[in-house]
């Protein structure tokens, strides 16, 4: 299960389109977030300008490429998207920024991953409308300014401790989504199911949803092979026992942890005596970056009740001991 849909096949990417949310009222949790978003798209479009520029930020799966497609939608404008690591060439940003059209969308993923000299380029944009546009070459060489339509730049990034500061203070609205209750996720499933045209009980979409890691995309993926087995093992209807055993065949962790989430834990435990154990150095142990774990994996773990932060690093909790079926050793004369 990938929270981060880049092993999905063409497949798996088409129907995680047609079950993406197109407008507010679809789009379920982030209650916080979305009050305010839907009070900046209401003033924005009744002033008739441009939304201020937004960053999404927060784990995988959560909801950031679909609330800029919203954003989009909302504000009845054009959504123009691209990624960091995709965004070489300043040609290929300027081509991006002359086209877009007044109160557009330009939707850059993975913004922590920009290379600097298009961050440069995209200030002046961001901040006045404007770039310089570098004609002709040789003795003739010289820049122009060209005019661009208002616009909205709407990032994301699983890694906002990454993003540069003067791009961070660029961005007018800053929201950090968190993790989807089991009754959010399941309220998610429910939807799904129905465009999906596949029958499904509460108690179905509830086992399903404690075991997403609280995360849409994860419970998507999994409802799409639960269905597989309802269909071909089962009555073609999803019920708790096709969910049961499909869950049980497809080796999904009885709360929704993923490998590197149980790596974590079992690591803690077994090279580090519980911890309490500094990020840089379980980092290494587990051999995945400090800013992955900080930013993808312990916020869930934390979350979970599984892990917490001590001013001497990160210690497992009782209950990490109980889901891997470990005991905790008794502590050494105190
Ligand atoms: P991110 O960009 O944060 O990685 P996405 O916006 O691509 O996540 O969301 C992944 C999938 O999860 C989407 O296709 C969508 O179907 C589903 N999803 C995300 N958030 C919600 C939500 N709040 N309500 C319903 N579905 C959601």
């Amino acid at each position: 299960l990938d929270p981060t849909g880049e092993n999905f096949s063409p497949e798996e990417y088409e129907v995680e389109r047609a079950l993406r949310p197109l407008s507010f009222d679809d789009f379920a949790g982030q209650d916080q977030v979305l009050e305010n978003l839907q009070i900046f798209v209401k003033a924005a479009n009744l002033r008739g300008e441009a939304l201020d520029h937004t960053l999404f930020h927060g784990p995988p799966g959560l909801g950031k490429t679909t609330l800029a497609h919203i954003l989009a939608n909302e504000l009845n404008a054009g959504i123009k998207v691209t990624s960091g690591p995709v965004l070489d060439k300043p040609g290929d940003l300027a081509g991006l920024l002359t086209n877009l059209e007044d109160r557009d969308v330009l939707f850059i993923d993975e913004i922590h991953r920009l290379s600097p000299v298009i961050e440069e380029y995209l200030y002046s944009a961001m901040e006045d409308f404007k770039i310089d546009i570098m004609i002709e070459t040789g003795p003739n060489a010289r820049t122009v300014q060209i005019d661009l339509n208002q616009f909205t730049l709407v990032g994301a990034t699983t890694r906002s401790g990454l993003l540069t500061a003067p791009m961070r203070a660029r961005f007018g609205i800053s929201s950090r989504l968190q993790y989807y209750s089991t009754e959010l996720l399941s309220d998610i499933i429910q939807r799904s199911a129905e465009i999906l045209k596949m029958p499904i009980t509460l108690e179905a979409a509830i086992e399903i949803a404690g075991r997403s890691r609280g995360t849409p995309r994860i419970a998507n993926a999994l409802l799409r092979r639960i269905r597989d087995f309802a269909q071909i093992k089962g009555n073609g209807k999803i019920d708790i026992e096709i969910s049961k055993f499909g869950l049980k065949a497809l080796n999904v962790d009885v709360n929704g942890l993923d490998e590197m989430d149980n790596k974590i834990l079992v690591t803690i435990i077994d090279k580090f005596k519980g911890g309490p154990v500094g990020i840089t150095t379980l980092a290494t142990a587990v051999s995945e970056s400090a800013e992955t774990i900080e930013e993808v994996y312990e916020p869930f773990l934390i979350q979970q009740g599984f892990i917490i932060r001590t001013p001497r690093g990160r210690e497992v909790t009782e209950a990490a001991y109980k889901h891997l079926g470990k005991t905790r050793p008794h502590s050494q004369g105190g």
